[in-house]
């Protein structure tokens, strides 16, 4: 019985006496057993990923040549270049005697000689239309270095021109012919004048591709350019700038004009190139501009 009551009181007196050693505050050693709380664990913090360091690329080796750099010098503008374009339906319309152009016809695309440094006579404002003006200018530049100084004796005219010349031809016709004491009429005057003028509406001057050319050396109009020394380069070298002639020696019976070494009508270069091959300029050939251009309808 007394081991019982031992046995119940002695669990009581352990705790009290525990109790008043936790109150103290003692320092000593605690009987009782540490019961170690645990932290808590951290949430690993994610380590970064470490960025891969890039393998380094090897750097080109630069081998020192010995040429030095050349100092870059300004280069000039390129010149814009003249593209060639061939004649129009206008350039190769068919203008005789009897076939003609429209009083209002005028060419839209005229340019003055005098501008592009061709000499004309007296210094006339002569004009001719722009690709036939940009090859008479070439023709001349060329002519001028063989030594031949050509000369514009005219060139564009108008249906209103034209008219005003036609009309003093006959004028000079009648007038030529009463100092001769050999009066003529009107229309006799008209007959000589329609040898070597066109009637307004039928000149080829109105289409404005055709040039009247003499020399310095020879300022008239007459055949016998034909002789000189620039009217036998206009014959071999007329046709390689695009230029033909209307009324050729020997021909009036096929174009009803006389010889005009003078009058000559652009019409392009691969034109004239084929009308000069087609031998044209012989007078025992039957061919002429007027029917190589009827071939071409
Ligand atoms: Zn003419």
């Amino acid at each position: 019985m007394r081991l019982l009551v031992l046995a119940c009181i002695l669990p009581v007196a352990v705790a009290f006496s525990a109790a008043a050693q936790l109150r103290a505050g003692s320092a000593g050693t605690s009987f009782l057993p540490t019961r170690v709380i645990p932290t808590a664990t951290p949430t690993p913090t994610p380590t970064a990923t470490p960025t891969r360091t890039p393998t380094p690329t090897p750097s080109p080796t630069f081998t020192p040549t010995a040429t030095p750099t050349p100092t870059p010098t300004p280069r000039p503008p390129t010149p814009t270049p003249i593209v060639y374009k061939g004649p129009d339906a206008a350039a190769l319309a068919i203008v005789t005697k009897t076939q003609g152009l429209p009083p209002d016809y005028a060419p839209t695309d005229l340019v003055s000689l005098n501008d592009l440094g061709i000499p004309t006579y007296n210094n006339d404002p002569e004009q001719l239309r722009f690709q036939a003006a940009m090859d008479l200018a070439e023709m001349f530049a060329v002519a001028q270095r063989d030594g031949i100084h050509l000369l514009v004796r005219s060139a564009y005219r108008s249906y209103a021109v034209q008219a005003a010349t036609y009309a003093q031809f006959v004028e000079e016709e009648m007038r030529a012919a009463e100092q001769a004491g050999q009066p003529i009429t009107r229309e006799e005057a008209e007959a000589r004048a329609n040898r070597y003028s066109a009637r307004p509406g039928y000149s080829q001057h109105q289409l404005g591709t055709t040039v009247d050319i003499t020399s310095a050396d020879a300022t008239d109009l007459v055949p016998d350019f034909g002789r000189t020394p620039a009217g036998r380069w206009l014959h071999d070298n007329a046709h390689k700038f695009g230029f033909v002639f209307s009324y050729p020696e020997g021909k009036e019976r096929l174009t009803g004009y006389i010889y005009e070494p003078w009058h000559l009508r652009w019409i392009g270069r691969g034109h004239a190139e084929m009308l000069y091959a087609l031998d044209y300029l012989n007078p025992e050939s039957p061919m002429t501009l007027d029917v190589y251009l009827q071939g071409l309808q």
